[in-house]
């Protein structure tokens, strides 16, 4: 990455300087200016060619054609050459506190790991997913390390440890008997990797997160609980109503887990913000859910990790079931015309690997553009980040660079070059 590093270019520092002098309007003497430039940038929405960024401080003064630069004195500039400038990548479902099950599986890393090793192994987590372009993040649920999120979450705010800006679902609540670790003597409680409720008690639940530190209210309105060890729904529509409510109050929003119909059609009618993995998605439910407002975060990298990790051998095999549910339930959200999220249960697999959602959304039909918004613009408007997800003038500068062109090969997403967050350079 020498080649990229940032570099002054002549021309442009004397054009821009000669163009301020001309006007008399020369600026920025407060906030130290950055120049961007690249082969082509893409906004959050559109891609475009001969663009420039102007960062000053931690917010984006100008992005528009170059031929049209503004005028103010530049401190430094950064040309990424045949990079493609883009706004800082947004992960929609992630788990900083775990990592992937084939290193240790689920059960062990709930009960046999302490939560400050599961801390502290969290933070060198949240420092790669930014340096992997992911600029801000979801993250739903500890999986039985407490409030640890919580405290990642403010070691970044407060300039402790680097990572994303970041959302936090605490412990997540969860039916009694319905979620693991499971398999132990029915005389030993063992500690579950969500918080157990039912009931009225839901009330008290939700507002104890929310105390806490929780952002966005988990719910698991399904798992794998039924006779034969299937997915079932959990909850009645009406807890699932209660919990949605009790959230309300306080302005949070509330992210369902459901794999079955019958759990995405509860969380629906009980008014969640968004259903997350969907495997068993109808295109009555989706239609359901695009009626209703709720949005889709399919998790098809968890999906296409865990079913390796069982045995398939990927691009050597024929793809299993499990694989061929997946790509018809998003051709479903597809065709019901649902707000597709961009978000793959990171931690299920490696950290800083988050760019196999958006590969696999292209694999899967979805066209490049349109996954582009979603890690981008998309997931910034769903997640009630106003100012993240765009390169415009006004906003914050999360702004990341990528090798090649990502409409052409949305692989390019894993060659991060760039990262820049709040105005700040990581990488
Ligand atoms: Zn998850």
């Amino acid at each position: 990455m020498a080649t990229l590093e940032a570099k002054i270019d002549p021309y442009i520092m004397k054009r821009a300087f000669l163009f301020a002098v001309g006007t008399g309007l020369v600026l920025g003497l407060c906030a130290q200016s950055i120049l961007l430039t690249s082969a082509r940038l893409f906004d959050g929405e559109e891609m475009h060619k001969n663009w420039t960024v102007i960062i000053e401080g931690e917010r984006i003064t100008y992005a528009g054609p170059t031929g049209r630069l503004p005028a103010v004195t530049i401190d430094s500039v950064i040309d990424l050459g045949n990079a493609t400038l883009m706004p800082g990548m947004i992960e929609a479902h992630g788990h900083l506190l775990l990592y992937p099950y084939n290193e240790m599986p689920w059960n062990d890393q709930v009960l046999k790991e302490a939560q400050s090793l599961r801390a502290i192994r969290g933070a060198e987590m949240a420092r790669r997913t930014l340096l992997a372009g992911y600029t801000s993040l979801r993250d739903l649920g500890s999986e039985g390390a407490g409030y640890a999120d919580v405290a990642i979450r403010q070691s970044i705010e407060m300039g402790i440890i680097n990572g994303p800006r970041m959302l936090v679902a605490g412990r997540a609540i969860v039916a009694t008997g319905s979620y693991g670790p499971k398999g132990y003597a029915p005389e030993f409680d063992v500690p579950l990797g969500a918080e157990a409720a039912d009931g009225q008690d839901l009330v008290k639940v939700v507002r104890d997160q929310i105390g806490k530190g929780a952002d966005v209210i988990k719910v698991y309105a399904d798992y794998r609980w039924g006779i034969n060890g299937e997915a079932m729904p959990t909850f009645s529509t009406e807890e699932l109503t209660l919990i949605v409510q009790t959230a309300a109050s306080s302005g949070r929003k509330v992210v369902a887990h459901a794999s079955t119909t019958e759990g995405m059609r509860r969380a629906t009618l009980a008014g969640v913000s968004s259903i997350e993995h969907g495997s068993e998605g109808t295109p009555d439910v989706f239609r359901l859910m695009k009626a209703r407002g709720v949005a889709f975060c399919p998790t098809l990298a968890a999906t296409d990790a865990i079913t390796q990790y069982r045995g398939w051998k990927k691009g050597v095999e024929t793809e299993p079931a499990e694989i061929l549910q997946k790509r018809q339930m998003f051709r479903n959200a597809m065709e019901a015309g649902v707000t597709l999220l961009a978000g793959g249960d990171v931690g299920v697999f490696p950290h800083g690997e988050n760019a196999r959602e958006p590969e696999l959304m292209v694999a899967y039909g979805l066209p490049a553009l349109a996954v582009l918004r979603s890690v981008t613009s998309v997931n910034a408007t769903f997640l009630g980040f106003d100012e993240l997800g765009k390169i415009e003038n006004g906003y914050l500068a999360d702004i990341i660079a990528v090798e090649g062109d990502p409409l052409e090969n949305i692989e390019a997403l894993k060659k991060v070059v760039l990262v820049i967050k709040g105005g700040k350079r990581y990488r």
